[in-house]
């Protein structure tokens, strides 16, 4: 890795969208995903050198235009390593979030990437035009075609050949002129990928928009580039994110939140003034109690804030990385999507991008998994079953007789009593498991990963039962038996008494003998 150029970028671990690799500059390697704390040059709650020693967070970003606006020359000679004393990584961005906040600035594209060679940074973002938020589409038209044109004055100026460059991708929330833009983008040699100007839309908690527009992004450039988000530093959407494909991230929310006297959380956003207790134990909330700190003067209760909220990022993007390294991202988005309305909506937004999911996601995992409910069914594992199951499966040849049985609760279902009774009295019988997360389970696949790995909870949800009913229909349409039996629990289900319907009328259809067993539960209320 190390002899490679800058710009490297290998991955080693994926899950979801979400991978864990790392990226060569020159000053170093960073590992993704990788939350770059935004350095404020004028005035920083937090030392660079400190973020570096005590966070051991190597790679930090500021802000081009502010160093050249305050500082110019002296960043020139110094070098901005030196200048901001820190000796690691150091991203610069290009101030056209002050463009986008304040208007136009005084420095033209061409100045500030001459700017950003000459202070030796290692990954420069070059000058583009924010789409924002409210923007009408024919702005936002303009805000891409104007983007577009400076990455390429921008590319046919440049010199030094070890820096790292990031091409913005904007559009806003106009998913077409995202996707138009990512295309555009991708097409010119920029070793970073960037989406644009969100931070409005998380700041609103549109996460599901944001979803939409990661996934816009990550659908039209090339999967071996590094994908960064803008301006995305609250914890609580970094596990979304990650899921969706961005690798890297920089955000000033640590240090804007704490000026405002925020306390983040993994999960949101606390106001100091209405905490007791501190739910954290970082190096500040065990040092102080809340009483204690109001105490503070608000200088020091900014600092110290700061200093908490940069732990909780920190915190929060390795339990994202450990999730990806133990396949357990989808549960932590889970989990992660309790928290807040807002993020339950998103991350019901990936069912639309299911099939893309499944295409990148990896086959085996290290752990196996947990089914929560029908946001559940869009997981990759799931849809991949169903996808094989549809294109792939054949039916053993010598098996006439086929048993659709609803899936017990033993693993692997064979050892379930009335299962092996079936299998012992009748040869020919071949067995599918029905009212499953998974659809339908021929039983010879019922002890292969993920399936047999699956922790389901009882009882299914109706959206589930309905999938699974779906699943048996084109199962019964597709391959033929000599006769059909149908294990019905008796109960209250609605939609099981539409499962005996289907069967009964399909196999009249198909002139195939049909069978009905009733249930009481799982128990069988006649003899077989
Ligand atoms: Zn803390």
């Amino acid at each position: 890795m190390l002899e490679k150029e800058p710009g490297a970028f290998e991955i080693y671990y994926k899950d979801l969208l979400g991978r864990i690799g790392k990226l060569k500059t020159k000053s170093g390697v960073i590992e993704t995903p990788h939350m770059f704390p935004v350095i404020n040059p004028l005035t920083q709650p937090i030392a660079p050198k400190i973020i570096k020693d005590e966070y051991k967070i190597n790679a930090i970003m500021t802000n081009a235009y502010l160093l050249k606006k305050n500082f110019g020359s002296e960043v020139i000679a110094k070098g901005i390593h030196k200048f901001i004393d820190f000796d690691g990584i150091v991203a610069t961005d290009s101030g056209a979030y002050q463009t986008l906040v304040y208007g136009e600035i005084e420095a033209s594209p061409e100045e500030i990437a001459e700017f950003q060679e000459s202070i030796k940074t290692d990954i420069a973002v070059i000058l583009d035009v924010p789409t924002g938020y409210d923007e009408d589409k024919s702005k936002a038209e303009w805000t891409v075609k104007e983007t577009l044109r400076r990455a390429d004055l921008t590319l046919k100026i440049l010199n030094e050949k070890d820096i790292l460059w990031v091409g913005p991708i904007q559009g806003g929330i106009h998913l077409d002129l995202l996707s138009l833009c990512a295309k555009e983008m991708s097409k010119k040699p920029f070793s970073i990928y960037a989406l644009g100007s969100p931070t409005k839309i998380m700041e609103s908690y549109f996460f599901d928009k944001l979803v939409e527009m990661i996934m816009m992004v990550k659908m039209n450039i090339p999967l071996s580039k590094p994908l960064h988000l803008f301006g995305a530093g609250h914890p609580m959407i970094f596990a979304l994110a990650v899921a969706c494909g961005c690798d890297l991230f920089d955000s000033a929310a640590y240090a804007i939140f704490a000026r405002k006297e925020r306390y983040l959380t993994e999960n949101g956003t606390l106001n100091i003034n209405n905490l007791e207790y501190f739910p954290c134990s970082c190096r500040v909330c065990s040092s102080y109690n809340p009483k204690e700190f109001k105490a503070l003067s608000k200088n020091e209760k900014e600092k110290l804030l700061a200093e908490h909220n940069l732990w909780i990022c920190k915190e929060e993007l390795n339990r994202v990385k450990q999730a990806i390294l133990d396949g357990r991202l989808w549960e932590l988005l889970e989990v992660k999507a309790k928290a807040h309305p807002m993020l339950m909506k998103a991350f019901r937004k990936l069912s639309k991008y299911k099939l893309f999911l499944e295409k990148h996601s990896p086959i085996i995992k290290r752990k196996g998994l947990f089914y929560f409910g029908d946001e559940g069914l869009s997981r990759p594992e799931i849809v991949r079953h169903k996808i094989r199951l549809e294109k792939n499966y054949v039916k053993p040849k010598n098996l006439t007789s086929l048993i659709l049985f609803p899936t017990p609760n033993e693993k692997p279902f064979y050892l379930n009593q009335n299962v092996a009774k079936i299998l012992a009295k009748n040869p020919q019988a071949h067995i599918c498991f029905y009212l499953t997360p998974f659809g339908l389970i021929p039983i010879e696949l019922s002890d292969v990963y993920p399936i047999s790995q699956m922790e389901v909870v009882s009882p299914l949800d109706k959206e589930a039962i309905k999938e699974s009913i779906i699943e048996v229909k084109k199962y019964l349409f597709r391959f033929r038996y000599n006769s059909v039996t149908l294990f019905l629990p008796e109960n209250e289900i609605e939609e099981l008494n539409e499962l005996k319907k289907i069967c009964r009328e399909i196999c009249k259809k198909k002139q195939v003998k049909f069978k009905l067993i009733k249930m009481k539960g799982f128990k069988l209320k006649e003899k077989i």
